[in-house]
């Protein structure tokens, strides 16, 4: 197995200092190391943290290979600096049983480029009206300890209550899409000023409060475990303040998108801005971005979401709601939160593996733990062109913005995924 040494990096944010890799570990950490057998990497003005790691990624095999694979997704995802992701439920068959997680399970080993963990569904089909086999799924090779419908709400409050309680014995999690069906029918984006100029019917804030808050008193009342996914307002924000002040185990994550751009872009008509829930307004951003930084909000999560262009190169109405984000989120969270490296680092890697319970990702590089890490130029700036993308899609809102931030390195326990800014297989 080949070494690497990378040269004067900054480990989360501190002083330049010099990293070992050697089989599959951090070797050493100190200033001057020495290893003629090792292939250098000059990390000044770098910084090395722990591999991101991504809760919420849509990876769509199997079923729709022709917007993304596990392959395709999981080398997008090595390109934006990850070393682990949480693959959703929604794909054709739905992963609502042990063969399924573990045929996505076993592909991601295949590809090897990052550890594919995958989520399973709460429903058959996530249909809503039956429980999956989650036990099943447990104890199947992938070890599923996530469940979400996603996509769907689990919006029947008995169905959501057995799925808390079932998931108790082996100390799983219910990750929740918050949205009350019957508040959103035929919604097209955010309701509100902007949705009324334009005259489409709105997805009001409420729809995603009011579940958010019926699941906060249901997972208190059972004793369990609850993520809220891609939390979209001020609302949802305020109501997961206070379930947490009162110890409710609930965490949520935020998106880049819903970090980042408001509802106003649904002027354009241009479907890319389609997404669900919906970009929200200037104060939600804000409300987000201060819950992000103050740990209401635990994470960033990218609801990577590929489509294929017939999907989404159409009339606003008929698009499918989603972006990519894979390959930009670290660059987003830059701009959103600047060079906060241990903020990025608890944000997007350290609390996010020990809620999906990856061990041996989200740790910060030291002397022997697994060297799950990624390497970043903050001072690199890069202007996103679709195209250039490893995503078999090319829905990104982003296109042809400049933004700051580029990984140039990730190690998968101890193997480059990404070398010199480049996928290494
Ligand atoms: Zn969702």
């Amino acid at each position: 197995m080949t070494a690497y040494l990378i040269t004067s990096v900054s480990i989360v944010g501190a002083a330049p200092t010099d990293l070992l890799i050697r089989d599959g570990v951090v070797a050493e950490v100190g200033p001057g190391l020495s290893a003629p057998d090792a292939v250098a990497v000059d990390g000044a003005g770098l910084v090395a943290l722990p591999g991101l790691v991504d809760l919420h990624t849509h990876l769509r095999e199997p079923g729709r290979e022709d917007a993304e694979t596990v392959e395709s997704g999981s080398r997008a995802a090595a390109l934006g600096g990850y070393t682990a992701v949480c693959a959703m439920a929604n794909t054709s068959p739905v992963a609502d049983t042990a063969g399924v997680v573990e045929q996505v399970w076993r592909l991601g080993r295949e590809a090897g480029l990052v550890d594919v963990q995958p989520v399973g569904a709460v429903t058959v089909g996530l249909a809503g009206e039956r429980l999956a086999e989650l036990g099943a799924m447990a104890d199947s090779a992938a070890r599923v300890r996530i469940f979400s419908d996603d996509g769907h709400c689990v919006a029947d409050p008995l169905l959501m209550r057995r799925a808390l309680e079932y998931v108790k014995a082996f100390d799983g999690i219910i990750a929740q899409h918050a949205e009350e069906p019957r508040l959103t029918e035929g919604a097209q984006m955010h309701e509100g000023e902007v949705s009324t100029r334009l005259g489409l019917i709105g997805w009001p804030a409420v729809a995603e409060e009011a579940i958010i808050a019926r699941d906060v008193l249901l997972t208190e009342h059972v004793g369990s475990r609850l993520h809220v996914c891609h939390v979209s307002t001020a609302g949802s924000v305020e109501v997961l303040r206070q379930a947490k002040a009162r110890g409710v185990r609930v965490t949520a994550e935020v998106t880049p998108h819903h970090l980042l751009l408001t509802d106003e872009r649904a002027e354009t008509y241009d479907p890319v801005f389609k997404v669900n829930p919906p970009l929200r307004t200037a104060a939600d951003i804000a409300a987000l971005r201060s819950a992000l930084a103050d740990g209401v909000i635990d994470i960033i999560a990218t609801d990577h979401a590929p489509h294929a262009v017939e999907d989404k190169e159409c009339e606003w109405a008929y698009a499918r709601p989603g972006m990519l984000g894979l390959e930009t989120a670290l660059s987003i969270a830059l701009d959103v939160l600047g060079p906060e490296w241990d903020l990025i680092a608890e944000r997007m890697s350290r609390t996010p593996a020990r809620i999906a319970g990856l061990t041996g990702h989200g740790v910060d590089p030291a002397p022997g733990v697994p060297a799950n890490l990624t390497v970043i130029d903050p001072a690199a700036r890069r202007t996103i062109e679709p195209a250039e993308l490893a995503s078999r899609s090319r829905n990104t809102p982003y296109a042809r913005m400049t933004l700051p931030g580029r990984i140039v390195a990730t190690f998968l326990r101890g193997e480059p995924t990404v070398l010199d800014g480049k996928a290494v297989k």
